[in-house]
């Protein structure tokens, strides 16, 4: 199986490529076989201080340019990833064991590019009239200056375009930080954005552990931080961000519920569910929908055709094209997930249907599991209610849309929702119902930049994309001058 990969890496400050640093040395795994791939020296405080000092050098460079200067800048950017998407993909295959055909971050980290670098010169305030006087009142929208991203191992090529791209169009500089697990892309997204002629140092990429992630979110130079991961870590991130009052965006997991009426078409549905359960990513997606909510009437015929399409995915090697279901990241997550499955098993949260065990044969050193299923699951179980973040989902039945309604909101989540029927005003009405930040109807998670993403509930707060993404990235100052 493939897995040569980047040899050492380190952080990328200022423009300058550390191979030693004051924290751990982290040995890279490669989820498909279990052996080490890389080396990466991760950023201690030392290394966030000056990553930290290099942003504001770079962003009082990047401010004093002229908007037509950055948004070409930022176009260039876009154009110099377009024509890394190949490697940039494999990167991502070697960061966390994702199927090629599923490595579509690095196009998504494009696409975001160029919508962020639209807005450069387009960014406007306002002036509104003040009461009672004559003076002029200007309502101005300026970059925090430096703002730290960090991203968690599942996504970071499209944390950076979600999140970095908007940064800069606001005109900030960024210090990035993807999680130790999955460094790899990052770090070349970090030279390409040097190679595309952006100041050294307004990206700086710092892959870290918590040591580091703390001294980002607790440096007195950050003014926002941008946090992508798990609602643990985002309690511990909150807490840091308190130090200094630093404000936090947070994106966060979630236990989300595709809703299958007996109108849908039952076929592509079970195709839809299959890809955005247990399968996309192997379920480590903050999108996957883990639970599968099937009207009585058609649970059974359903339940034939999920299975079946769950079962005709192709198992194996990362970088082979056809392959659509590739390892967890880590053993120790792969021994996280056996133990929920275990759990769910002896508790009888529901019935096993399929799946549940490691893969062996040629695949035996890599972390991959089977795609598991549990059908008739009690909502309340463990297995219903908590992240797994693995190819595990459970099916559950429901009797009317009331219920539907009632099963998918009983959860402390609300990252996405998926409605399956073709009845638009039963879609209408179940998606003003639902408690979730994204309502996909008849489609999967197809996160584009125009759309704004983000929690409800514990899924977090704050949003990524569109203009309501730009604007975590702002702050607004009021300027009033007299004229009496
Ligand atoms: P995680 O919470 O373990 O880590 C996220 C990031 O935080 C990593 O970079 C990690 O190194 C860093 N970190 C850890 N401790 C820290 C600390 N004390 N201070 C600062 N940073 C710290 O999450 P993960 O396992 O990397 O990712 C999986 C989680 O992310 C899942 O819950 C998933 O649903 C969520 N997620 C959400 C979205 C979204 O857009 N809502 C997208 C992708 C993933």
């Amino acid at each position: 199986m493939t897995s040569a990969a980047p040899a050492v890496s380190g952080p990328l400050i200022g423009g300058d490529r550390l191979t030693s640093t004051s924290a751990a040395v982290y040995e890279h795994i490669f989820p498909a076989t279990g052996r080490p791939n890389a080396t990466v020296a991760l950023a201690g405080a030392p290394e966030i201080d000056r990553a930290v000092a290099s942003a504001w050098a770079a962003q009082r460079e990047w401010a004093a340019l002229t908007v037509d200067r950055r948004r070409d800048l930022l176009i260039g950017l876009a154009d110099v990833v377009g024509a890394h998407l190949d490697e940039l993909a494999e990167l991502n295959v070697h960061d966390y064991g994702v199927p090629i055909s599923y490595a579509g971050t690095a196009m998504l980290l494009e696409r975001f590019l160029r919508h962020f670098a639209g807005y450069v010169d387009k960014l406007h305030g306002s002036s509104t009239p003040v009461n009672g006087s004559f003076d002029v009142n200007l309502v101005e929208r300026e970059p925090y200056g430096v703002v730290g991203v960090i991203a968690p191992w599942n996504g970071a090529l499209a944390v950076a375009g979600s999140c970095v791209a908007p940064a800069l169009a606001a005109g900030n500089a960024v210090v990035f930080k993807p999680s130790e697990l999955a460094p790899l892309a990052s770090l070349r997204f970090g030279e390409l954005c040097l190679e595309a002629g952006l100041p050294a140092g307004l990206v700086n990429v710092v892959p870290a552990g918590p040591e580091g992630g703390d001294a980002l979110v607790r440096h007195p130079g950050i003014r926002k931080i941008h946090f992508t991961g798990g609602g643990v870590t985002a309690r511990s991130v909150i807490q840091a961000a308190a130090t200094n009052l630093t404000p936090v965006v947070a994106e966060l997991g979630g236990k989300s519920a595709s809703l299958v009426f007996p109108d849908a078409d039952l076929a592509t549905a079970a195709m839809l569910t299959a890809h955005q359960g247990p399968l996309m990513q192997s379920g480590q997606s903050c999108a996957c929908a883990s639970r599968i909510l099937v009207h009585e009437s058609v649970y059974e015929e359903f339940a034939g055709l999920f299975l079946a399409a769950v079962g005709a995915a192709t198992i194996g090697d990362p970088f082979r094209a056809d392959v659509t279901f590739g390892p967890v990241v880590s053993a120790g997550a792969l021994e996280r997930i056996r133990s929920v499955i275990d759990d769910a098993v002896r508790v009888r949260a529901g019935v096993l249907l399929t799946g549940g065990q490691r893969i062996g044969g040629e695949l035996e050193s890599g972390y991959y599991l089977e795609p598991t299923v549990f059908g008739d699951v009690d909502n309340s179980t463990n297995l219903a209610q908590t992240e797994t973040f693995g190819p595990v989902v459970s099916l559950i039945r429901f009797r009317d849309d009331d219920e539907a309604v009632r099963i998918a909101n009983d959860t402390q989540y609300g990252l996405n929702a998926f409605v399956l029927t073709r009845d638009l005003r039963r879609a209408h009405t179940v998606a003003r119902s639902l408690e979730a930040g994204s309502i996909w109807i008849n489609t999967f998670s197809d996160i584009s930049p125009q759309g704004p993403y983000g929690g409800y509930k514990q899924s977090g707060f704050g949003r990524t994309g569109g203009a309501e993404g730009l604007q975590e990235f702002l702050q607004v100052k009021n300027i009033r001058i007299a004229m009496s």
